[in-house]
């Protein structure tokens, strides 16, 4: 039994490069920061966690430089020493000395499910209760920049057999930022009405207000955008769920969902019709299973979200959306098709537009030390 002892936990800055600047509505990055965090046991195995934020601290306030900081400084020496397969009195440890930073926290839980599952030789979703599928389908996003930029964009991944597009909204004045997006949801209709049907979906970042929502929102409804993400800022469920109900398409939440307890506000409230799912956001594998499982209680259904995870954090999302059920809105996991170098020795599986279960122990995925030390921030 003293094999499932954690006896190191380390930690290591990498910035993997992308094949495109990533914008968002008021930032953007040429290279994803990742906090790689491996987890020891005495018996051998190798835990992997990565803490990672699309793009800095703007979203959730964590970075991951901060992630570091509070990792080595306060959460690894209350893991030290502990069973791996102590999931939950490693958490309630944790919770006791460091409030919030709930990115950090799912690094390290999920470094703790990989390392406790190759030591028993499953996959990490056997420790999450068995699949519900192998594979989910990959919404590919599109940046804030000019209609026919991002239209071309489109048109190559329509090619690689992406179905689905989410558009980031915020970066413009809400009539320009609306004309675009009809203008581009117009036109993937119509190139989809050859080879299927391409949804388009936005995701405004929580940068409007109240009544921009329910002026322009509409028009982006009857332009055919199938789904509104996070209109407004993460605290205002309120004005969430009167949008939610004054528009024909759902509504999605996402800065508004970060804990158990958000989770069961909003279905209460009915303040969104789809929940994003990520284990980053929400500290980990467990919280964010509790929350699908609300959301199935509740007859919401499930995205799983990204916070642009590298492959490591892509497959510890994976394993959770094909574990729970209620993760039927597919997926945007698509982080590891935004960076120029693999970090993997085989690479995760995309195609026909989905992202398929690695087979193996743990989370399925090994490390190519290669390719860490090459983007090992110095
Ligand atoms: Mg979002």
């Amino acid at each position: 039994m003293s094999d499932l002892l954690v006896d190191g936990v380390d930690t290591v800055l990498l910035d993997v490069p992308l094949v495109r600047p990533h914008r968002f509505a008021r930032t953007g990055m040429d290279a994803q920061p990742v906090l790689l965090v491996q987890i020891r046991t005495a018996g051998g195995a190798v835990g992997l966690g990565e803490g990672v934020v699309p793009g800095g601290p703007w979203w959730g306030g964590e970075s991951v430089e901060t992630m570091k900081v509070v990792i080595d400084q306060y959460v690894a020496p209350l893991v030290l020493g502990r069973r791996v397969d102590d999931i939950a009195g490693i958490s309630q440890a944790v919770n006791d000395v460091v409030n919030a930073n709930l990115y950090a926290k799912a690094a390290v839980e999920v470094a703790l499910h990989d390392a406790w599952a190759r030591s028993l030789n499953v996959p990490v979703h056997t420790l999450l209760g068995g699949v519900s599928r192998t594979s989910v389908p990959v919404t590919w996003a599109l940046g804030t920049e000019p209609a026919a930029v991002v239209i071309e964009e489109a048109m190559a991944k329509l090619d690689a057999g992406h179905r689905s597009f989410k558009l980031k909204m915020g970066a413009q004045e809400p009539p320009d930022d609306v004309r675009r997006v009809c203008a581009i949801a117009e036109k993937l209709a119509g190139v989809a009405g050859v080879a299927g049907v391409a949804g388009v979906r936005v995701d405004l970042n929580a940068r409007w207000d109240r009544l921009t929502s329910l002026r322009y929102l509409p028009a982006l409804a009857a332009a055919g955008v199938e789904l509104v993400e996070q209109p407004v800022p993460a605290a205002e469920v309120e004005w969430l769920a009167e949008i939610n109900r004054a528009l024909p398409i759902p509504v999605m939440a996402d800065e508004s969902l970060r804990t158990p307890s958000d989770a069961f506000r909003l279905a209460s409230l009915r303040a969104a019709d789809v929940f994003s799912l990520k284990t980053t956001k929400s500290g980990g594998l467990r919280a964010t299973a509790a929350i699908a499982s609300i959301a199935a209680a509740a007859g919401i259904p499930c995205h799983g979200g990204t916070s642009i995870e590298s492959p490591v954090g892509t497959a510890a999302s994976l394993h959770l959306a094909c574990a729970a059920p209620a993760v039927t809105w597919g997926s945007e996991l698509f982080g590891p098709l935004l960076m120029r170098e693999e970090l993997l020795t085989t690479p995760l599986r995309y195609s026909g537009g989905d992202l398929h279960l690695p087979g193996g122990p743990g989370l399925g995925i090994e490390l190519d030390p290669a390719a860490v030390a090459a983007f090992t921030r110095r």
